[in-house]
């Protein structure tokens, strides 16, 4: 194994060994928080070395970035993508197919653009709702006023499978300020679910990264998105 291999092996353990610490903290178990690993700051061959030390939920942030990672890493069997950054419109027919859930469904005419190939293709789309939680004027996603009014939208669409929601914590702030926006996600998605049509459960609570995922973890998330911690020390990523 070469060293980057085996100290991208070693961030993994680390991460997985505070996830876990973090959900037992919170009288969570682990196996409730999943880790998918955000490789756009990898490499073909680094993002390669994560799947063998063990990840096989990936995400990437750019449209174009995960088409390419998924045709170079098409060999290997029972990788899950996942598209967790803003989607244009014109980017839905070749990403759709590729991935198993959208974590930044984050504005009206996507979710109608995204409904209408669903239903072209015949074949459900999985979607988390983004929300703009911290009120960053440069994040996308729904604010919170708008969620009620995005789920109903969401909910209608016959191909549509709404699984929860999705944030990142303020740009500029501390843990705190991260725990506080998580907080005011969890807060969110339980008031939805009391005006959720019937059949909408929104189990998944996909916010955490490299700098607050433990905050996360406290707050209820159910996948932790991490990119930079995996490669603290990894030459060539
Ligand atoms: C880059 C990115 C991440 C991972 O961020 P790190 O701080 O590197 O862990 C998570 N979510 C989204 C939406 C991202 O764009």
């Amino acid at each position: 194994m070469s060293e980057s291999a085996a100290k991208l092996r070693a961030n993994l353990q680390a991460i997985q060994e505070r996830i876990d610490t973090a959900a037992q903290r919170a009288g969570r178990r682990s196996e409730e928080v999943r880790l998918l690993a955000v490789t756009k700051y990898f490499d073909d061959e680094t993002t390669r070395a994560v799947v063998e030390a063990g990840c096989r939920c990936l995400g990437e942030s750019r449209p174009q970035q995960l088409w390419h990672k998924a045709a170079a890493l098409s060999d290997l069997p029972q990788l899950e993508w996942h598209m967790v950054g803003h989607l244009q419109r014109n980017k839905i027919k070749r990403t759709l197919p590729l991935v198993s859930l959208i974590h930044s469904a984050d504005n009206r005419r996507l979710l109608q653009a995204l409904e209408a190939f669903a239903a072209e293709e015949d074949k459900p789309a999985a979607i988390l709702i983004e929300i703009n939680i911290s009120g960053d004027s440069s994040k996308h996603g729904f604010a919170p006023e708008e969620a009620e009014e995005a789920l109903q939208i969401a909910a209608s669409m016959r191909h549509l499978r709404v699984g929860g929601l999705m944030a990142m914590a303020a740009r500029e702030g501390d843990r705190d300020r991260a725990r506080r926006d998580f907080a005011g996600l969890r807060e969110l998605r339980d008031q939805l679910l009391r005006v959720a049509p019937p059949g909408i459960t929104l189990d998944e609570l996909s916010m955490g990264m490299s700098g607050d995922f433990e905050e996360a973890i406290a707050e209820g998330s159910t996948i932790v998105r991490i990119g930079s911690a995996l490669l603290e020390g990894v030459t060539g990523g």
